[in-house]
């Protein structure tokens, strides 16, 4: 991005909007004592674990750890990126944006991009009006007429014809005043390869008109009716207002039903869109050619929780297809697969069985993980051993993924009784793999990660490093209430042993911080810190509640002593894998320093 919005600027949008308002929209909060609650906008909830410090305009989810200001809650919320949140949150406090004024770059761009975006406003209505009102788009009309498609849809798609002619849209164009430069930008039309001079890229072929979801026109798709020595699909280049990874074709119309509904079909093609539009089915969006990505997920995720995929069956198993569907269950969409007969498309089975015959198949739609398993079976013969291993093999890893303890239990019954192995060896199997991936994970995730409380507990089972977690929170609570704190824990600490860099960097942040201002100030400490855990820690400790906060001397030294002894610890650890390797290596002088280090420390922590 080219642009950036001045700090002066960020900071009037933040001054003039107010973060209860803005969350508000989005999650119905309450007050609880100095902050509000709510259920959080970011994960499924029935109690509320979303705070609110009206004071600091920060929030927090003790659920699932998400947390900041008004900037990354509507980036999150709304799956946009930093830009268009200033631009929204701007437009909500009444504020112009300084950047037509300021920036003549951005000015620039934003000019092109309304320039682009009328330029297919008047393809759209070249292509449809050729289609629905000139002989030149007879064969494009019966083409439609033969798909089932009436002029009431036809319209409301915004469907068209493109002539069998290599200038046909650029003189159309070139005489609205264009230049060349400008269209060639808008990917509509391409240079001639040998002459000078530029040709149309859409040629005899119908037109299927991509919008945006607000439904401005930004692309199309062109499929041939006669030339079958040209590709059958043709769509528009990415350009300055088309990202194919960004973008759902027809959600601009499905969205309101979407909302209603909370689920979304997604299709493969266009025409699977429109025929299901026709037969009232209205909550339907296609990928554009391309595999799922995570800002078509996040797209998604504004309107509905749930998505169900309706792929003919060999793309759903392609694994391209299956690596976008546990993207969208990344974004917390949950994924359903519609298993439509074989060799049927959603198109071709809607008009066989119309609207109920599909609702038929969606309630019989599989998991994701049922879908998983079935392609993992699909083609094996159980009856061969070697098939049966490598089916075995395909759905461990798929089973390890499921959290929810009786949800496994099923799951592990039904395999093994699909392929007749006990249920003992696969739940075995199943540990085993989570014993395997839980050794990797350790090392660079849970020791990592503050924020996962409970996965942590459970994951590490680790008394020692919970406490040492909770002591390292506290105190740093105490800190924020009594800022002369600082001044002990700066000679008591040291700061270079602790065991995370989370706590390393928080720690030196608000000495740094108390240093320089003899105060402390949550929000301003936060802009300093790059450390996403410590973020998260700080905005944790800004939704608290300090009222009843336990700072008596006995407890801080308590605290202190917890931390000091688990630096210990971790140095202990530390150097008897050294030790262990002085050994393997024969070093017995090292072996001795060593070990004299480790009885020096054991002495310290009595
Ligand atoms: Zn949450």
């Amino acid at each position: 991005m080219s642009f950036a919005y001045s700090e002066d600027f960020i900071e009037q949008v933040r001054f003039n909007n107010d973060i209860i308002d803005i969350i508000s929209d989005y999650t119905r909060l309450e007050h609880s004592g100095k902050s509000y609650k709510g259920l959080c906008p970011f994960h499924d909830e029935n109690t509320p674990s979303f705070f609110v410090n009206p004071e600091q305009q920060l929030y927090y989810c003790f659920g699932c750890g998400v947390g900041g200001d008004i900037f990354n809650f509507i980036m999150g919320v709304e799956g946009i990126d930093f830009r268009e949140t200033v631009k929204l949150l701007a437009d909500k406090a009444g504020l112009s944006l300084p950047e037509h004024k300021d920036n003549p770059q951005a000015k620039k761009k934003f000019d092109k991009r309304k320039k682009l975006m009328h330029i297919h406003e008047l393809a759209t209505r070249f292509y449809n009006y050729l289609l629905t009102s000139s002989d030149i788009g007879k064969k494009g009309n019966k083409y439609f007429n033969q798909r089932g498609f009436g002029n009431n849809i036809i319209q409301e798609f915004q469907l068209g014809f493109a002539p069998d002619r290599w200038e046909g849209l650029y003189r159309f164009l070139k005489n609205k005043g264009y230049s060349d430069q400008l269209l060639l930008e808008s990917g509509l039309i391409l240079p001639r390869k040998n002459n000078a001079g530029y040709y149309d890229r859409f040629r005899n072929r119908v037109i299927f008109t991509i919008c945006n979801h607000q439904g401005q026109v930004i692309g199309f798709g062109g499929r041939i009716i006669e030339d079958i020595n040209q590709p059958k699909y043709l769509n528009s280049p990415d350009t300055l207002i088309f990202d194919k990874s960004k973008n759902l074709y027809g959600l601009n119309l499905a969205k309101k039903f979407i909302q209603q509904s909370n689920e979304a079909i997604i299709v493969e093609g266009y025409t699977d869109v429109i025929t299901a539009y026709q037969y009232g089915i209205k909550n339907v969006v296609a990928s554009l050619g391309t595999s799922l990505t995570s800002e078509q997920a996040k797209l998604l995720k504004r309107y509905a929780n749930t998505v169900y995929i309706a792929y003919d069956s060999d793309t759903a198993g392609a694994k391209a297809t299956l690596r976008g569907l546990d993207i969208l269950k990344e974004e917390g969409l949950e994924v359903k697969v519609i298993i439509l007969p074989k060799d049927l498309d959603p198109d071709e089975f809607i008009k066989a069985e119309g609207k109920e015959g599909f609702a038929r198949s969606q309630s019989q739609a599989e998991t994701l993980i049922d879908f998983k398993i079935s392609n993992i079976l699909k083609g094996r013969s159980l009856e061969n051993v070697d098939d049966k291993i490598k089916a075995v093999k395909g759905i461990i890893p798929v089973l390890a993924k499921v959290k929810n303890k009786v949800e496994l239990d099923e799951y592990c019954k039904k395999i093994s009784e699909r392929l007749r192995t006990s249920e003992g060896v696969l739940r075995k199997e199943i540990d085993k793999y989570k014993f395997k991936m839980r050794g990797q994970d350790r090392k660079n995730k849970y020791r990592n990660n503050i924020n996962n409380k409970s996965e942590l507990a459970d994951a590490l089972n680790d008394p020692k490093l919970i406490k040492y977690l909770k002591a390292i929170k506290e105190l740093l609570s105490i800190v924020f209430k009594n800022p002369n704190l600082i001044n002990r824990l700066r000679a008591q600490l040291k700061i270079d042993a602790l065991a995370k860099e989370e706590h390393k960097e928080l720690f030196t942040k608000i000495f740094e911080f108390y240093q320089e201002h003899n105060a402390l100030e949550i929000n301003q400490i936060l802009q300093t810190i790059t450390n996403n855990n410590a973020k998260n820690l700080l905005l944790e400790l800004s939704i608290r509640d300090n009222d009843f906060l336990d700072d008596t001397e006995k407890t801080i030294s308590d605290y202190i002593e917890t931390i000091k002894g688990y630096q210990r610890e971790m140095r202990i650890e530390r150097l008897n894998a050294e030790i262990k390797e002085a050994q393997k290596s024969g070093d017995f002088t090292r072996q001795m320093e060593l070990m004299k280090e480790v009885q020096f420390l054991r002495k310290e922590g009595n």
